[in-house]
């Protein structure tokens, strides 16, 4: 069973029903034929590498508040993945960069159960310019080489370094 986020419908404010739809059981509304289909949530994440470091920010908000990731947030419904990317990257850290490569597209079933993204998306990015200083939503934001990382948070950071180390050493 799906967690229900809606007991009426969001249109006629009838009261929900369950049934299946499709091959699984979905929310429908009996008087509008409403249904309530439970989109995924989408976080991107951006890897910046400068001069043989990486820019991490520290976690202001749980979960794996205090601990490293890279910058990281929500797409939200119409938005562009890389401006976002670009945007998260300027809010977290105030400094402007240019979103390139795809790295990859990850798919995280747990992430839902603590309010993070289900499917993670990874970008490359080469840093513009600006002044470094953490957003509001972190602690404390730097540049950190491979040999001086700090407690890292979640999987999909985990993976974004191991990524980049393994880049760096094939160069
Ligand atoms: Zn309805």
């Amino acid at each position: 069973m799906p967690r229900s986020e809606f007991v009426y419908c969001p249109r006629c404010a009838t009261r929900l029903v369950t049934r299946p739809v499709g091959d699984r059981p979905r929310q429908v509304c009996p008087q509008c034929d409403f249904i309530h289909f439970t989109d995924p949530k989408v976080g991107i994440g951006v890897l910046v590498q400068h001069q043989g470091k990486v820019l991490l920010v520290q976690r202001a908000m749980t979960p794996e508040q205090g601990k490293w990731s890279i910058p990281a947030g929500f797409l939200d419904h119409g938005e562009e993945p890389k401006a976002v990317a670009a945007r998260e990257v300027l809010e977290e850290t105030n400094l402007r960069v240019e979103v390139g490569e795809l790295l990859g597209v990850y798919h995280n079933p747990l992430a839902l159960e603590q309010g993070g993204a289900s499917i993670f998306i990874l970008y490359r990015a080469r840093l513009l310019g600006g002044e470094l200083r953490a957003g509001d939503d972190a602690l404390a934001a730097g540049f950190f080489s491979p040999d001086e990382m700090p407690e890292l948070a979640f999987a999909s950071t985990h993976d974004a370094i191991q990524r980049w180390q393994q880049a760096e050493t094939d160069e």
